[in-house]
Parts: structure tokens; sequence; C-alpha cells
């Protein structure tokens, strides 16, 4: 096998190593990203603040209604009581119970309206927090997916870095030396020829240059500089 030839496998290895790395770099940066569920969690949040505020109003709409049962009870028992016989204390005692009772009836329509408020949070809430749930569920598969890949990925570029090992110590040491040092400067360092062209700058290579390249010896690119190689 030619040193070109050698060289343009080596950096066909380089190549697979450096799209692996981006792979399992992306990999990692997604590992314990929950930002979707961490966003769910606080609106879930937000919405039982919002529950916990409804149902502390039903409460003292409750206690509003209670209060003024009482009052109207005590009221009729004074009406009813036989203790009273002024017929102008009891016309407005009587004036006072019905003014009551229609508060009373306000109060209950509030108090129901909270209710309905409330079940409606309490809807959104368990709603809310059983698509969390579903969320989790699914975060957890796919962080199991990533963390399969990245071993995947770590093993894979472990098998590959030492093929590169095997195969740069087969390469003659000069020719491994100018594929590193252009390698530095460009990527990638090898070119292929087709067609009597540098297949990266597309510039038309001279007939000694092509001659040259043939010996399968590494011979640059007089453009850009790359090793060429004839396939
Ligand atoms: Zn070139």
């Amino acid at each position: 096998m030619t040193v070109t030839k050698q060289l343009y496998q080596l950096q066909e290895i380089d190549l697979e190593i450096e799209s692996e790395e981006k792979s399992l770099n992306q990999k990692t940066s997604q590992m314990g990203e929950r930002q979707a569920l961490d966003n769910a969690q606080a609106r879930i949040a937000s919405q039982q603040q919002h529950l916990d505020e409804l149902r502390s109003q039903q409460h003292g709409a409750e206690w509003e209604v209670d209060d003024m049962l009482s009052k109207i009870a005590i009221a009729e028992e004074k009406l009813y009581g036989g203790k009273i016989n002024n017929p102008k204390e009891l016309s407005s005692l009587q004036h006072e119970v019905s003014t009551m009772k229609g508060k009373s009836d306000d109060l209950e329509n509030r108090a129901l309206e909270i209710i309905d408020l409330v079940e409606a949070a309490e809807k959104s809430v368990a709603g809310a927090t059983s698509e969390l749930q579903k969320m989790e569920d699914e975060w957890q598969r796919q962080q199991q997916q990533l963390s399969d890949g990245i071993e995947q990925l770590k093993s894979r570029l472990a098998e590959l870095r030492q093929k590169r090992q095997q195969l740069s110590e087969e390469i003659e040491s000069q020719a491994v030396k100018l594929y590193e040092k252009i390698r530095q400067q460009k990527k990638p360092p090898v070119a292929t020829v087709e067609q009597g062209i540098c297949h990266i700058c597309r510039i038309s290579l001279s007939a000694s240059e092509l001659q040259r390249a043939r010996s399968g010896q590494p011979v640059q690119c007089g453009s850009c500089g790359r090793i060429l190689f004839i396939p």
C-alpha cells in the first residue's frame, strides 16, 4: 500500500473520530437537561397556589354563610319566642330577618360560585400533574437512551483511537509528521485528486505534480498545500 493511501486511511479514521466526538459532546450536554420539566413544575406550583387561595376564599365564604344563618336563627327565636309583643318592634325584627335571609342567599350563591372555581382549579392541577408524570417517564426513558448512546460512542472512540495508533505506527514517521503538521492548519489534510484536479481547492494540477503524486509518496498541492491522494 502506498504512503498516501495510508495517510488517506488515517484521515478517514480521524474524520470518524471527529464526528463521533461531536455526537458524544451533543449527547453529554443533553444529559440532565430538564428545563421543560422545570417549567411544567413551576406552572403546577403556581396553579396549586391559586387553588390554595380559592380554598381559603371558600372557607371564608362558608364561614360567612354559617355566621349569617346563626344570626337569623337567633333573630327568629326572638321573633317567635313570644317575648316581644310590641307590634312596631315585631315588624322591625321581621324586616331585619328578611333582610338577613336575602344576604344569606347572596352569600350562599357566592360560596357556590367559589366551590365551582375550586373544582375547576383542582381538575386543572390534577391534569397538569398527570401530564408532568408522563413527561418525567419520557424524560427518564430518553436519559437512559442518551446514557446508552454515550457508552456506545465511548467504546467506539476507544476502538478508533486504537486503530489510529496502530495505523500511524505502520506509516513512515516523516509522512505522519507532515500529515499532523498540515492537519493543525487545515482540515482535512489529505485531498483526493479527481480528473487531475485537487478535490478540495479545485485547482488543476500540473503534469509533474500528478506524476509525483502517482508515485504514492506524499506530494503537497501547489495551491492548498494538502497531501494529494490519487485513488
Ligand atoms: Zn489543493
